[in-house]
């Protein structure tokens, strides 16, 4: 039995589960040369799923409409007759939201569950660590005693971006949603200072007490009125690094934010969005330095995982509510 999850409807607003289908078939896969077969044991489930699910213009093509959704997977290689591959490895790949697939192979890379458990490579070894890796580098740029300001400082990106502020010496702060997350960016992450948002009645304010030297770098993942606060604090020379905007990817009207510009000119600082798949030249690198630093112990990462194929469209809309803690997973 092959189960699949399909879109259904391009969600309006908030995503809801009556916009995804699951069906099930009874069908016996069978490889031809060049072939493999998959099982699907991790899934990736990405706030960025929600732009692909609308059919605006974008960086990344829309998902059709009763076509499966797809995303980073792991998956276990059934049987093979493609010479790169052997029955028994794990692989990494954009790959559908279904239990067993087949697959050409291209896009797949093998991960090694001796070095890192599965989950991982869909996290701090995956799409998550290179951005939160690459972001932070090639845009940030931040400097040994600067101040980096994270935002969804306790998910997938917003956790390692923070870490890697403090490997590189610099003062960090976190804005995440509850105060066990901020708890846990102190205490397993290491930040310097956090902020929970949802209690804080004035944002400007708590940066620039967490932040008493301004903001030299800010790690955008959620845009917005935290954001918004944030630019009140930015430095000369500020490098803003525009990765997610997920508090307004729900919004059926065009946000309403503070005019950008003045602050920009005044500081001559920089904001620049950021898409990750611009820098794949940079992956090797990235990556060397996540496994280091993960081996070294200087580096350490949170997952949610919930079970099942059939929670898998759950887990995504909980994304929305901030219940996951790191990167969420779904395992099958
Ligand atoms: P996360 O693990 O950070 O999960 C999403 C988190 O966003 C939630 O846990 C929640 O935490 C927070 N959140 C949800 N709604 C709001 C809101 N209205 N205001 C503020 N925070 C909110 O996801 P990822 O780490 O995978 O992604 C983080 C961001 O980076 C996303 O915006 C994503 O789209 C973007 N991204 C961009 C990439 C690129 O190449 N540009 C690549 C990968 C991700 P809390 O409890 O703190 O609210």
């Amino acid at each position: 039995m092959i189960q699949t999850i399909l879109l259904k409807h391009r969600p309006k607003g908030r995503p809801k589960l009556s916009d995804f289908e699951f069906t099930k078939e009874d069908v016996e896969l069978n490889i031809k040369d060049g072939e493999l077969l998959l099982e699907t044991l991790y899934v990736s489930v990405d706030p960025y799923l929600r732009g692909r699910m609308s059919d605006a213009k974008s960086y990344i093509e829309p998902f059709e409409l009763n076509q499966p959704i797809h995303s980073g997977i792991i998956a276990k290689v059934l049987e093979s007759k493609n010479e790169n591959f052997n029955s028994g490895d794990f692989v990494s790949g954009r790959l559908d939201w279904k239990t067993k697939q087949i697959s050409d192979g291209k896009g797949l890379h093998k991960v090694d569950p001796n070095k890192a458990d599965l989950s991982a490579y869909l996290g701090v070894l995956g799409m998550t660590g290179l951005t939160a890796y690459l972001g932070l580098t090639q845009i940030g740029k931040p400097k040994h005693g600067e101040t980096l300001v994270v935002s969804g400082a306790a998910g997938a990106v917003g956790s390692v971006v923070g870490q890697i502020g403090k490997i590189l010496g610099l003062r960090v702060v976190g804005i995440a949603g509850t105060d066990e997350k901020i708890n846990m960016l102190k205490s397993k992450f290491g930040f310097d200072a956090g902020i929970n948002y949802n209690t804080t009645k004035d944002m400007k304010a708590a940066i620039k007490e967490a932040a008493p030297n301004g903001v030299d770098v800010y790690f955008d993942n959620v845009g917005g009125p935290i954001s918004d606060a944030v630019l009140f604090n930015i430095n000369r020379f500020a490098r803003m690094v525009i990765c997610g905007a997920i508090s307004v990817y729900n919004n059926t009207e065009l946000p309403k934010s503070v005019s950008v510009q003045p602050f920009l000119i005044k500081n001559s600082a920089l904001m620049q969005g950021f898409i990750v798949s611009n820098f794949e030249n940079k992956f090797p690198e990235a990556i060397e330095a996540l496994s280091n630093w993960l081996a070294e112990d200087k580096l350490a990462y949170s997952e949610t995982i919930v079970e099942g194929f059939e929670r898998i469209p759950q887990a995504f809309i909980d994304l929305f509510d901030g219940k996951n803690m790191g990167k969420m997973v779904v395992k099958l």
